[in-house]
């Protein structure tokens, strides 16, 4: 494959320039979406695709998208980009990696006059951090009564919509069908330790993690924690403490890179002189396979009885959200695969634990993604770093598969 220049200097300096807007004390970025500072980002983001020979819009749901066509009218768009949204103290890689990289990879295209045969669509999502607005608008995934939720910015998500230059009565409008996308690729940060812990290049991604979230309620009988003999008790705080240690064991007891949690737990009434009669605490579990979700779920409620009978008290769970998995398709991280063997950078394939854009794109058509490392698995934190060679190796890797996708798909 020709060789085409990539100038990583002027992608670290872009990194660096967007970094400005909305930096915070502590090094990083409060750059929350539909903020002052998310929508100046934004402006300088699209002067910078303009420069890229894009053809700028702004969809009705904020998203902003920069197009060009290929050589064949008749084929569907690579998408590829991210989000420059980020939580509040968050940090400056998260998100302006993917999408940087994507405007610089279009850029250096044109100046290398390269004209792929599918458009090519960079694009930059509103809100991502949020909850994945902008790109769940564009799957279907949205629903009208969230555009009621109120963003970090304080602004609900429809007036943000509005701010960012969308039009929130029509997102419906910006929702695409199965197929519309020839392939969405995204570059993005591993936000965990795993790639620097291994000395590894790059992560090819496997899929999003299927996320389920219960709210669990443990209900006993509050008494006198004085008079009560120990024997008598329906200790609801005892059965949830069982419960967390359970939920641990039963997550470990199989192989595998699921995870489950217990991230909340209050007791009631909350006195030091009276047994709880009713604990309220949450279960979160997280795979890529949501058969094992299930399975795991299955076992948790099985014991979980067990652990009630033995004090007299229940539990009850209540689903409060559900995320279903977002595997990669194969045949795109090949393409990844084949692109990092090229460049003679060292690979892994592995689970994205956190959500992003691309698992509403897959809703869409084939995905994939790529990760680079992140030192000390730092992110969401102004503490967060990737090195320079790395988002330059990852923008590479990027480039690469692009172009194989644009020959293959
Ligand atoms: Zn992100």
């Amino acid at each position: 494959m020709r060789h085409i220049a990539l100038d990583a200097n002027r992608l670290n300096a872009n990194i660096k320039a967007l970094s400005a807007f909305g930096a915070n004390a502590q090094g990083g970025v409060s750059r929350v979406a539909y903020g002052d500072f998310d929508r100046a980002g934004r402006a300088y983001v699209m002067d910078l695709m303009r420069v890229a020979d894009l053809d700028v819009r702004i969809d009705f749901a904020g998203n902003i998208f920069g197009r060009r066509a290929g050589t064949n009218a008749t084929l569907k768009p690579l998408v590829f980009g991210s989000h420059i949204d980020s939580v509040p103290d968050g940090g400056n890689f998260d998100g302006t990696v993917g999408s940087l990289s994507a405007i610089e990879i279009a850029r250096s295209l044109a100046e290398s006059r390269v004209r792929t045969r599918h458009p090519i669509e960079v694009v930059v999502w509103a809100n991502e951090e949020g909850g994945l607005y902008g790109s769940r608008a564009l799957s279907g995934q949205l629903t009208v009564s969230e555009l009621d939720n109120v963003a970090w910015s304080g602004k609900t998500i429809a007036e943000g919509m509005g701010f960012l230059g969308g039009t929130p009565s029509r997102v419906n409008e910006t929702r695409r069908q199965r197929g519309d996308i020839a392939a969405y690729i995204e570059l993005h940060i591993e936000q965990g330790g795993t790639l620097e812990r291994e000395a590894l290049n790059i992560g090819v991604v496997e899929g999003i993690v299927g996320i389920r979230q219960w709210e669990v309620t443990v209900t006993g009988f509050q008494n006198h924690a004085g008079t009560t003999p120990m024997d008598q008790r329906h200790d609801a705080m005892l059965s949830a403490a069982r419960f967390v240690d359970m939920v641990n064991r039963v997550v470990r007891a199989e192989p595998g890179r699921q995870v489950g949690t217990v991230g909340r737990l209050l007791a009631f009434p909350g006195a030091p002189n009276v047994i709880p009669g009713r604990v309220v605490c949450t279960l979160e579990l997280r795979d890529l396979d949501a058969s094992k979700i299930q399975r795991l779920f299955d076992g948790i409620l099985g014991e979980a009885g067990r652990i009630g009978d033995a004090n007299g008290t229940t539990f009850e769970f209540h689903s409060l959200h559900e995320n279903v998995p977002a595997p990669s398709d194969p045949a795109i991280r090949a393409i990844i695969d084949d692109a990092a063997k090229e460049l003679k950078l060292t690979t892994r394939h592995m689970p994205s634990g956190a959500g992003h854009d691309a698992q509403a794109m897959a809703q869409l058509g084939p995905m994939g993604m790529i990760f680079i490392p992140s030192i000390g698995g730092v992110s969401h934190s102004p503490k967060e770093f990737s090195m320079a060679t790395d988002i330059e190796r990852g923008a590479r890797v990027l480039m690469g598969a692009l172009l194989k996708a644009d020959t293959l798909v």
